[in-house]
């Protein structure tokens, strides 16, 4: 279980990236910080469901991850994640 990286974020008019540093486009010096939150929202969903999972709170986990893949339906290691967690409660309670 590893933390997801980074993704790029396209300004919507230039379609170039956000600038890490002060997530405005470097073109047109939009400010693209609103629209790289929504698009990592999956992510940080995912990322905080493995630091439950490591602190032993499924039920918590569960929760973020099938918010994980509601905001970002293709995020693959939160499908996989939320297979296994599923899984597992599932087994507990039999
Ligand atoms: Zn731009």
């Amino acid at each position: 279980m590893t933390a997801v990286a980074p993704i790029e974020v396209p300004c919507p008019q230039c379609a170039v990236p956000a600038d890490a540093e002060s997530l405005r486009c470097p073109s047109c010096r939009e400010d693209l910080a609103a629209l790289v939150r929504l698009r990592y929202a999956g992510r940080i969903d995912y990322n905080e469901a493995l630091e439950r999972i490591r602190a032993g709170d499924d039920a918590a986990a569960l929760l973020l991850l099938r918010r994980a893949v509601r905001q970002e339906p293709g995020l693959r290691p939160a499908l996989d994640l939320l297979a296994e967690v599923t899984a597992r409660a599932g087994a507990a309670d039999a």
